[in-house]
């Protein structure tokens, strides 16, 4: 596909169209099966200040946690007596010590003995490495924006290419490698989101997250307006085109933005991933990366998944 098609999809090809499209190429790539992926967000300290995220460092309001390796064990386990099929352990970046991080990759893939993915930011290349010996299978690592110059302006010190080559790096380890991006950042356009996603195609990614960016209070972008369902559901749709065999998750960005039916129109559009949140509560009240933040729990993914037709592997009680 062309920027010109892609441009097209995005702004005037009818909503319907290109969501059969997403469909049947979902359909004939992917079959009706749902992945459930358990999402433990172990700790919400960082180190960094993305002018989007509630986590950044300089947010003063934030209570920051770690949970300890019992915590997690505990609430990996029960998600795995629940069918889900694959432990993500999510945090901010530098949260914790590389060598407990290892320890507890060792531990989950000892017990419960499901497959590990994590999504902890850019770090050195020793300690991607010395997660991978652990046992960890898969990393998620969003690019956020293909625009250089946007990016180096969300991102107070860093740069897009810095953000590239970790995703080089982890995929050299033979780490499966997730991407992904926001739509609606202020100062993105139609032309950049296009570029997102063909940058998507271009690093051929095994999986890929696209959500809304939703402001949030207390960052320096808490007055902007946040994206649009329709424009994340469209760009989600062609991401599904554009890599028909990845595994993209209906995000928990959707479901902030429409708690009803944001998931349910992520699977329509040709998601084929829910990520239901498994960090304790009174914890994961304090992981506010933007604000409304729904908690999906198991049970909404298990109704979404149903609403949607679809299948899945999760044990109904
Ligand atoms: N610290 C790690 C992982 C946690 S953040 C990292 O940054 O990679 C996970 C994702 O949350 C980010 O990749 C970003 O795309 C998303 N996110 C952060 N703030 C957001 C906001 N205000 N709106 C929508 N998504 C946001
Ligand atoms: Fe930290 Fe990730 Fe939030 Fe950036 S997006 S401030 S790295 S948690």
């Amino acid at each position: 596909m062309e920027k010109r098609d892609i441009l097209h999809y995005l702004e005037n090809a009818p909503y319907a169209l290109l969501m059969r499209e997403a469909m049947q190429t979902l359909h004939q790539h992917k079959g009706k099966h749902v992945n459930v992926r358990a999402l433990i967000e172990f700790s919400n300290i960082c180190r960094r200040n993305c002018l989007y995220c509630g986590l950044r460092q300089a947010n003063r309001a934030v209570r920051r946690y770690r949970l300890g390796m019992d915590d997690v064990l505990a609430n990996a386990r029960d998600a795995a007596r629940q069918g889900a099929d694959t432990i993500v352990l999510q945090s901010g970046e530098g949260a914790v010590d590389a060598g407990w991080l290892a320890e507890l990759i060792g531990e989950l893939c000892w017990d419960p003995g499901l497959p590990v993915t994590l999504s902890v930011g850019e770090c050195a290349e020793r300690d991607y490495a010395l997660w991978k010996k652990a046992g960890a299978k898969r990393f998620l690592i969003r690019h956020e924006t293909s625009n250089p110059a946007l990016y180096a302006k969300l991102h107070p010190g860093y740069t897009l290419e810095d953000r590239l080559s970790c995703l080089r790096v982890l995929k050299d380890l033979g780490y499966e490698c997730g991407g992904g991006f926001m739509v609606g950042l202020p100062g993105q356009t139609m032309e950049t989101i296009a570029d997102d996603l063909l940058l998507c195609e271009s690093l051929k990614l095994d999986m890929a997250g696209i959500g809304p960016f939703l402001a949030q209070g207390g960052t320096p972008l808490s007055s902007e307006k946040s994206g649009g369902l329709e424009i994340a559901l469209r760009a989600l749709a062609i991401l599904r085109l554009l890599l028909p065999d990845a595994n993209l998750p209906a995000t928990t960005a959707l479901a902030s933005l429409d708690p009803e039916r944001g998931q349910i129109l992520g699977l329509n559009a040709g998601a084929n991933v829910l990520m239901p949140n498994f960090t304790p509560d009174q914890y994961g009240k304090h992981y506010k990366i933007y604000d409304g933040k729904k908690r999906v729990c198991l049970n909404d993914a298990l109704h979404d998944i149903e609403v949607a037709g679809r299948c899945h592997a999760l044990a109904v009680s």
